[in-house]
This record gives structure tokens, sequence and C-alpha cells, in this order.
């Protein structure tokens, strides 16, 4: 028998990312791969890509002359080693990468992973190969069903990808470009999947598409069904205790969103939902077809509908033409929703984007200035809304043991790790924990003898004013 050949995948960016690998991990297992977390006994070694940060394809280009140099080695040493580039960077410049970095002998877009045996195969026949191509007959092929022990391996809480692109062409990103039209999988296919999963051990799953919230995927009936629809039927699959979604544009929250939240105790009250600014000029000059008012309606539907939930965001600060005014009025929005976390970042242009062409910039000192301010604020949020969980007790689903000993960490509904000195037997279960203390992000606590009793009260009224 021959030897198992490895595998090395350094990911960048998303969640989207991170699924992607454990994808491109389970297609070529069927070739003999196995992953190492080593990249100098690889066999094969992928960059998976961000488009999203600054000077993405740079960075690319100095990580392919380090993995040149250990490429080199193996060669020196009679080993054959190759280099594929995936994600975001190679579709949007694969035949860049192929004639910049010869080093690298497959270049493979994210509607490609399924295509990468045929790929390593061309690569070994003709050198290199290239694929960047959108398939329409099958936007979905890239997904191997993983096999029942890697789902294991990776643990209790699983993604699934339910949405693939998106239509909504905001000024200042890539991923229309990079990812493509809105597709959404049919929902036979997302529930044979959940089922697996549940029958692997998995206990929750995160529904991820980059806009996620527009899924409309063909039901069993021959309908289009919702992603608030497809949540209720995930919910009745037996061993999944707990769902959740992301990441959600504030204008697909349609009622059945809503009334999932309202129903479904399984569906987690956390949700992602990216405003990017408090200003409505700056709002359309984004192409976010939403005001903050528009915003502030959404959040006020969600908490009408579950008491309990609590919110996260994207900020982008310093976008061509913010004002100091414009600017407040994103500290404004802050204040008057109350989050318990976000991720606030500098403008950047991406090339090929409209905004890219905007004229009116914002300073780099304006703009280190404005997101100290708007970190600081979100981070008083963020601590005030995890110090309110001191004395409460509340639900955590453990995940796996910790690095000191005899401690399980698992994750509240609000997904911040939660410890407690326990057997590793919890881990899958759901329990009610005592907190008792904070430590930085993480909450301490011990197991409770009775039912968790309501979480934590409104969270702006704790974080309002902050
Ligand atoms: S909705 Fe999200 S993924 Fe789509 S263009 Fe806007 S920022 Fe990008």
């Amino acid at each position: 028998m021959k030897p198992p050949r490895k595998l090395h995948i350094k990911s960048y960016g998303c969640q989207m990312n991170v699924y992607d690998a454990q994808r491109m991990v389970d297609t070529l297992a069927g070739e003999g791969f196995v992953e190492t977390a080593s990249v100098d006994d690889a066999d094969l070694v992928i960059l998976n890509t961000c488009h999203i940060r600054e000077k993405a394809s740079e960075k690319v280009y100095s990580e392919l002359g380090r993995l040149r140099v250990v490429k080199d080695d193996a060669a020196r040493q009679g080993r054959e080693m190759k280099i594929a580039v995936a994600g975001c960077v190679a579709q949007a410049e694969g035949e860049e990468i192929i004639r910049r970095a010869p080093t690298v002998d497959v270049v493979v877009g994210p509607q490609s992973y399924h295509h990468l045996p045929q790929l390593l195969a061309r690569a070994q026949a003709h050198g290199r190969a290239l694929e960047t191509e959108f398939p329409v007959e099958d936007k979905f092929g890239f997904l191997a069903p993983p096999k029942p022990a890697a789902i294991r391996a990776r643990g209790i809480s699983s993604f699934v990808t339910v949405q693939e692109g998106c239509d909504k062409f905001c000024t200042f990103c890539v991923v229309p470009y990079t990812r493509g039209a809105e597709v959404s999988r049919p929902v036979g296919k997302i529930i044979d999947d959940v089922m697996r999963l549940a029958d692997n051990g998995v206990r929750e799953i995160t529904l991820i598409g980059q806009n996620v919230n527009a899924y409309h995927g063909e039901g069993p009936d021959g309908r289009t069904w919702p992603l608030g629809r497809l949540l209720h039927r995930l919910a009745e699959i037996p061993g999944i205790v707990r769902l959740r979604y992301s990441t959600s544009h504030p204008r697909d929250v349609d009622d059945s969103l809503i009334e999932a939240h309202r129903d479904l105790a399984s569906l987690m009250p956390f949700v992602h939902l990216p405003v990017q600014s408090g200003s409505d000029r700056v709002l359309a000059a984004m192409n976010r077809r939403h005001t903050a008012r528009d915003y502030h309606e959404v959040i006020d539907r969600f908490r009408a509908a579950r008491q309990d939930i609590a919110f996260s965001s994207d900020f982008i600060v310093g976008f061509p033409g913010e004002t100091e005014e414009e600017f407040s009025a994103t500290l404004a929005l802050v204040m008057q929703i109350g989050y318990a976390g976000a991720y606030s970042f500098k403008y950047s242009p991406r090339p090929g984007t409209p905004a890219a062409d905007m004229r009116e910039t914002v300073s780099a000192a304006e703009m280190d200035e404005r997101l100290v301010r708007l970190q600081d604020l979100i981070d008083s949020q963020q601590s005030a809304f995890n110090k309110a969980m001191i004395g409460k007790t509340v639900d955590v689903l453990f995940e796996r043991a910790a690095r000191n000993p005899g401690q399980i960490v698992g994750r509240t509904a609000w997904l911040q790790p939660a410890h407690v000195m326990a057997s590793p037997d919890i881990i899958g279960q759901v329990l009610p924990v005592t907190i008792e203390s904070l430590e930085r992000y993480s909450l301490l606590g011990e197991l409770a003898p009775a039912a968790a009793p309501p979480a934590p009260s409104s969270l702006s009224q704790m974080t309002t004013g902050a």
C-alpha cells in the first residue's frame, strides 16, 4: 500500500475560507492525502487566500517566496512538493500568479475545489494548471462529503455552506467579483449534510454564506425556501442543539428569519449584522441600500422577537469623504444599539471596486484617530456585556478540553468562551453554568445543579451610555 501523501493548508480570512479548507481536505482525502500541521514535510501546500485585507496579493507573493525555499529544500532531499494557490486572490489574479510565481503548480478559484485532483494530475503532466472560471452547472460541486472520521476529528461544531456569492455590489467590496452571483443550495442537500454531521457527533451548526440571509434554496416541495424556513426544518434534526448563521445583510432580514428567532430555542440569540457606518450619506456612497434608520428598525424587530438577543457588526472608518460629523453618526449608532462586540477597520481601496476611484480621501492620521475612538467604545460595550454575565447561570455547549489541566471549555449562546473544572464526559452537552468571573474575554464558572434561568436582560440597558 502506498504511504499517504501529506497536505498542508494555510488559510487566511473569513469563515468561508476555513470551511473551504475543510472541503479541500475532504476532496483530497480520496486521493490519499492526509493533513499535516507542518509545511516542511508536506507533499502539497495550499495557500487559501483572502482578498479583503490591504495588500492581499503582495502578502501572497511574499508567502510564496518563503514556500519556494521549502520546496527547493525538499527537492534537494529528493522529495517533490507541489504548491497550489486557492481562495479569492487566486480567483482575482490567477493569470498573474502563474506569470509571476513559477514555483506555483496549481491556481484554483473557490468554485473549482472539486476539480483539485484533476488539476494536480494536469500539473503533473503539463507542469502547471489554472482554473478560475465560475462553473454554472454546479456551483456547489466543490462540496465533497466529509468522511465520518474527519467529522469526528473536527469536534462538535461545524459550518455548512448554504449560499455563495453576492449581488449587492457594495462599492468597497471585492466579493461579488471573486465569488460571483448569489446562488443557494437546495434544501435537501443541506438537510443531508446536517444529518450526516449530527450522526457523527456534531451538535452545533453554523450556516454560512457571503449573504446568508439572502438564502433562497429550492425546497423539497419545489418552492423557494427562505433562511427562516430552512432553520425551522434543521431544528427538527435529532442531535442538533444549536443553530447559527453568518453573515447577514440588514436588507435581507425578512419575517421568516424574525419568526425563527421567536420560535426556535435552538437558534442562538446572537446575530452578526454588519452596518459599516451610521451616516446615511456614507451608506449611500457605499451602496449599502439601507439607511441608519432602516438598520435600527431591523434591530428593533429582532429584539421584539427575542429579548435576550445580542448583536455584533462590522464598521469601516475613513470611507472616502467621511467627515467628522459623519463619523460621529457612526459613534451615535453604536451607542444607541449597544453591541456585544464588533469588527472595525480603516478603509483601504480594493483594486477594481468603485470606491477605489473615489477622490476624496481621509488622511491616515484622521483614520487612525477615528478607529481608536470607535474601538474604545466597542471594547467598553463588549466588556460591559461580558461583565453582566457574572453571577448569572447560562447554558454552555461544551466543546473540548481546555489548556489548563482539568478544565473543559465551551461557549455560551453569545459565543463567549466559558471554562469549568469538570470531566471530559460533558463534551457535546449543553449544561447550565454559574459564571463567577471574567478573564479577558473568557468566562470562568462552575456547573450549576439546576436549569438555567433567563439570560441577561436587554443588552441596550447594559450598554447604552457606555
Ligand atoms: S453585501 Fe457584503 S459581500 Fe456583498 S458586496 Fe456588500 S460587503 Fe461585499
